[in-house]
């Protein structure tokens, strides 16, 4: 089970939960959200950081969430033994991609092996909700331990390191060449799409950058300089260190204010 891990920023220190005998499932109520937007929403509501324990985005990719041990903050009254898992989307009027679907049952099957059978829980079971959603696919996610057969036999396992994070991706073998499979790939945080007007697969790299919160001590003078000179919000700097850019551009950046 592929889990991207992200060091999410985070306010202070996550409880232990004493038991584990449910898991809860949610949806953002929003069409469009990354890990880090629920992070910052939860944040925002004076939490110790984002309350569900998983994240997984309609292209199937899954995120973690706060620890799997902790304490969540997702299901009043419920947060004390439950497994939090929020899927990106509005399912009140969207319907769930199949990409997204299938990591959803390959995640309740990774954490059912691990913990034995936990009661399955929506949302609105617990408490009163809509969440999530009278669109989200209930009997296919109870149906977890039924994983859709593929036809492609996975022959090996090939890492790739993106941004110098080694991912496993899945390879298929198809008229004696070896190939690493698409949806593996976008499992692993790439985004994979067809540009018709160059009628060609486009592969691009995850946004996700790992990084250690507080940074070097280079990184963490050229943060205090940005916030100093140029008045950046330490959350608009973590953006730009976290996406595309790095830490390279926040030193540059710094580096040119002095
Ligand atoms: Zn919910």
């Amino acid at each position: 089970m592929k889990i991207i891990e992200c060091n999410l920023p985070r306010n202070g220190n996550f409880t232990r939960r004493s038991k584990t005998d449910e898991v809860i499932l949610h949806h953002a109520e929003a069409s469009s959200a990354t890990v880090w937007d629920i992070n910052d929403w939860h944040l925002d509501n004076g939490w110790t950081g984002i309350g569900y324990h998983y994240y997984i985005r309609k292209d199937g990719s899954v995120y973690r969430g706060r620890p799997e041990w902790a304490l969540g903050a997702h299901a009043v009254g419920h947060n004390d033994r439950s497994i939090g898992i929020c899927c990106e989307g509005a399912y009140m009027t969207e319907t769930m991609p199949a990409a997204q679907l299938a990591s959803l049952k390959a995640l309740l099957r990774d954490i059912m092996g691990r913990y034995g059978k936990l009661t399955l829980l929506r949302h609105k079971d617990v408490n009163s909700t809509d969440c999530p959603g009278k669109n989200f696919p209930w009997s296919e996610a109870q149906n977890y331990m039924n994983e859709e057969k593929e036809d492609d036999e996975v022959i090996e396992t090939k890492n790739v390191l993106v941004d110098g994070k080694e991912y496993a991706c899945e390879c298929i073998e198809k008229g004696g060449n070896n190939f690493v499979k698409l949806r593996s790939l976008s499992q692993a945080g790439y985004s994979v799409v067809f540009d018709a007007a160059r009628q060609l697969p486009a592969i691009t790299a995850p946004q996700c950058r790992t990084f250690v919160p507080d940074g070097d001590e280079a990184v963490q003078d050229a943060i205090d300089t940005l916030q100093e000179k140029c008045g950046l919000e330490e959350k608009t700097i973590n953006y730009l260190r976290r996406y595309e850019y790095g830490d390279e551009l926040v030193t540059k950046l710094a580096k040119a204010m002095e």
